[in-house]
């Protein structure tokens, strides 16, 4: 694979790929497939623009296994700019200085590792909107 065509398919896996229903312009995360308003199929891809404020979020201290370095860590409920909610990893944000409402933006982060030397799975997260 040439490097443009690498770089092409590493945009579309970490940008915050959805869908958008033509029939009603609801705009869908996770894709589905389906429009959640109207029922009819959605099937358009729809890149989010990745910012959005905390609906909800809680910390947790006792981490599974691949997330413990992690820990303490915040995981939150973001609700898009565009409408639709999604659960994430909160990064570069202190648990306690996390607050409902507060702009967040994705970014692409480690997320674990498998075993020493392992495979890297990486992902997106949310951290604080810098103005
Ligand atoms: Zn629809």
């Amino acid at each position: 694979m040439s490097l443009p065509a690498v770089w092409r398919t590493r945009k579309q896996r970490y940008a915050l790929m959805g869908e958008i229903c033509k029939k009603c312009g609801v705009k869908i995360f996770p894709p589905r497939d389906v429009c959640p308003e109207c029922s009819k199929p959605a099937q358009t891809p729809y890149s989010f623009s990745g910012k959005g404020v905390v609906y909800s979020f809680a910390t947790v201290y006792q981490a599974p296994e691949e997330f413990e370095e992690y820990a303490p860590y915040t995981v939150a409920i973001v609700k898009l700019e565009e409408g639709p909610m999604v659960t994430a990893q909160l990064t570069d944000v202190d648990p306690e200085e996390v607050k409902i409402g507060m702009p967040v933006e994705m970014v692409t982060r480690k997320l674990y590792e498998e075993g020493k030397g392992g495979v890297i799975h990486y992902g997106y997260k949310f951290r604080p909107c810098i103005e």
